[in-house]
């Protein structure tokens, strides 16, 4: 009850303060310096469910960090962004190959926005009919735009076998997409095309990589707290691996 209490809390604080739901169905919220979260909602198994991306406000242009998973919310979310910013959207980048991750991909496109993801995301999105990037990536990748940097990072089979996570060394801030759950869940989620035997092990090869985050952006649900990553390791530890027949 007082984790309940405390979201509500925090929710509220965090709409209050910055001021910027625009709607209830498109949220956004700042997160520090030039880096914002954003989030929509859809309907999975009766519930309302939040997913989260994030965007990156540069002197070069706004770069998304996967698409809005209510796919109503794709035009209005570039309108926010440049209402609030004057600025357009240049690049976006899907983290995994699932719709609330790739739905916006092909719309963005068509927006003249340059739509990235790795091959290994973009073979399942093939295989399993998702919208698709213009662009792949070979493998682990860093971008510099504006005066930013980041990478892109495998570090492992998790919540599927190609999601990445995106990592601002110098901000330390990890954008951890689907593979990490936030430190309210009380389970890994959607496990249908996990890899569950290796789970821990990618979200150690996270922690290696990504040392001491201050923020750690987590795909669904409240982001407002860095234990998530120890959080999702705890749990993924605690699923007993499926022997091999
Ligand atoms: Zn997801």
């Amino acid at each position: 009850m007082r984790t309940i209490m405390m979201t509500v809390f925090s929710l509220f604080f965090f709409i209050n303060t910055f001021g910027q739901t625009t709607d209830n169905r498109l949220e956004i919220v700042h997160l520090t310096g030039d880096f914002y979260v954003y989030t929509t909602f859809n309907l999975y198994k009766g519930d309302r469910v939040p997913a989260n991306g994030m965007y990156l406000v540069t002197k070069d242009g706004v770069v998304m960090f996967d698409s809005p998973w209510d796919t109503t919310q794709f035009q209005p979310l570039l309108d926010s962004i440049k209402r609030r910013h004057n600025k357009d959207v240049v690049l976006c980048i899907a983290t995994d190959f699932h719709s609330d991750r790739t739905g916006g991909l092909e719309y963005y496109r068509k927006q003249g926005i340059k739509t990235y993801t790795t091959k290994q995301i973009d073979e399942l999105s093939r295989l399993q009919g998702m919208k698709r990037a213009e662009f792949l990536m070979d493998k682990d990748t860093t971008f510099t735009i504006g005066s930013y940097t980041f990478q892109t990072y495998f570090p492992g089979q998790g919540h599927t076998a190609v999601n990445i996570v995106i990592w601002f060394e110098k901000e330390k801030i990890l954008y951890g997409g689907c593979l990490i759950k936030s430190f309210e869940d009380d389970d890994l989620g959607y496990l249908g095309d996990a890899n569950v035997n290796d789970y821990a092990a990618t979200i150690r090869n996270v922690q290696e990589k990504c040392p001491l985050p201050k923020f750690v952006i987590v795909g669904h649900g409240d982001w407002t707290n860095t234990k998530s990553l120890k959080h999702t390791l705890q749990m993924a530890q605690k699923i007993k691996p499926k022997k091999s027949r």
